[in-house]
């Protein structure tokens, strides 16, 4: 029987209330990193970033601390935090009222008629809102009669906190995942998302131990604060390393990828990406950059201009149980998970085989002489390619390159660089 590997750390990190600061976010980051073989855990980092530290036009927030959260109807509880995060605003205020009425309850309430059957998640870092959730169907089953609201939460000087895992390359250029981790129990968007990142970076840490050409970096943090922090605190050599670029989210609740561009749609993380998408996958839905809604906003602004794209499953934004109790534990399956991940395995594996090359010969090679184990038919196939790979080998085209001219996956190309390599073919530049 397979493990369920992925799957059962989202249930690990199911529980916990994570926001943008505080407890539960260090608590998870904490998890991540103890999933890790014990001789990788000193490449993840965790960062505090202390409440009131100025970014660029932000200021990181005071913590977010909750002792309990409920409503109660004639003295039962009837909204219940401990049933469910959600139902609590993240970063709600508190209050205490006993015996109001239902139309003053109802002040207090959130709720979605969209989505009837859905807690909403509502939040509410920087503009004060004081309040719970609730599905559609139960608030309109509220009736007349006295209610009590308990939000015992309270707000203190703490910390954000930045998850780092570094794999050092032979290189100095690297590639760069982003994701975050500050919503609450919420499954596809948003824990999908940080424990691909994380299962992916240990792969690469095993699959190639020192071998990478480049060096791979992840960042954990919450969504946007934290994009912004480590932009902020790391703008130089993101942008003299980064050679390619991708923002890890929405990575289960489909059989189907969908593809957000970068800014300009036109950078090698882009093209690479599309490589693989067209030839490895076929129906995949393409999305526009006016689309986006992650960390993209913030490491494609022009002036940080990482070449980052999005492979996604289920985007966010485009599905009924987006932001609501219903992207649970049963929206997403380990299968899920697992494409996803084998799918940016594929991208990577892309990355350190996109050589550029250059042909030694001065003419068509005659094949049969060189390659005599290929039967007739094999031959006849593979020669065409071959020939293509040699024609486009002037030192300039990269295999990507290459790959995209012949209208091929760059991934079926790879085995034959080697091939016209140990020929003495080409010379790798
Ligand atoms: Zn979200």
């Amino acid at each position: 029987m397979k493990r369920k590997n992925l799957f059962n750390l989202i249930k690990k990190l199911w529980p916990i209330c994570r926001s943008i600061t505080g407890r539960g976010l260090k608590q998870s980051l904490d998890i991540l990193k103890s999933n890790l073989p014990k001789s990788y855990q000193k490449n993840f980092k965790i960062f505090e970033v202390k409440s009131g530290t100025k970014i660029y036009d932000w200021v990181v927030p005071d913590e977010w601390i909750i002792k309990d959260a409920y409503i109660k109807f004639k003295g039962k509880k009837i909204i219940d935090f401990k049933k469910n995060n959600l139902h609590l605003v993240n970063y709600s205020y508190p209050v205490n009222k006993k015996k109001i009425s239902l139309n003053k309850i109802k002040n207090y309430l959130y709720t979605e008629k969209k989505t009837p059957n859905a807690i909403p998640y509502v939040t509410s870092y920087y503009n004060k809102k004081v309040g719970m959730c609730i599905s559609y169907k139960n608030y309109k089953k509220l009736k007349k009669g006295n209610y009590d609201i308990m939000i015992e939460t309270a707000f203190k000087k703490g910390n954000t906190y930045i998850g780092e895992y570094f794999k050092k390359g032979k290189s100095k250029k690297e590639i760069f995942f982003s994701t975050y981790l500050c919503h609450p129990s919420l499954a596809n968007d948003n824990l999908s998302g940080p424990v691909v990142a994380l299962k992916l970076a240990e792969w690469i840490t095993k699959e190639f131990s020192k071998n990478t050409k480049y060096s791979y970096r992840f960042v954990f943090g919450p969504e946007t604060l934290g994009a912004i922090y480590y932009i902020n605190k790391n703008i130089k050599k993101l942008k003299k390393n980064v050679k390619y670029a991708f923002n890890l989210t929405c990575l289960g609740g489909s059989k189907q990828f969908s593809f957000l561009p970068s800014r300009t749609g036109l950078t090698i993380t882009d093209k690479l990406t599309k490589n693989i998408l067209t030839h490895e996958y076929k129906n995949f839905l393409n999305f526009s950059f006016l689309d986006r809604g992650s960390d993209e906003r913030q490491y494609c602004n022009p002036n940080v201009n990482l070449p980052m794209v999005s492979v996604m499953q289920k985007k966010y934004h485009e599905y009924p149980q987006y932001h609501n109790s219903l992207d649970n534990l049963s929206f997403i399956n380990n299968n899920q998970l697992e494409n996803s991940l084998e799918l940016y395995k594929k991208l990577i594996i892309a990355i350190e085989n996109n050589f550029t090359f250059k042909n030694t010969l001065f003419c068509e090679p005659p094949l049969k002489k060189y390659f005599p184990e290929l039967s007739k038919n094999k031959l006849q196939k593979k020669s065409k390619i071959i020939m293509d790979m040699l024609i486009f080998a002037d030192g300039k085209n990269s295999l990507l390159d290459i790959a995209d001219k012949i209208n091929i996956s760059i991934l079926s190309l790879i085995p034959l660089v080697k091939k016209l390599k140990d020929k003495k073919f080409i010379k790798i530049l």
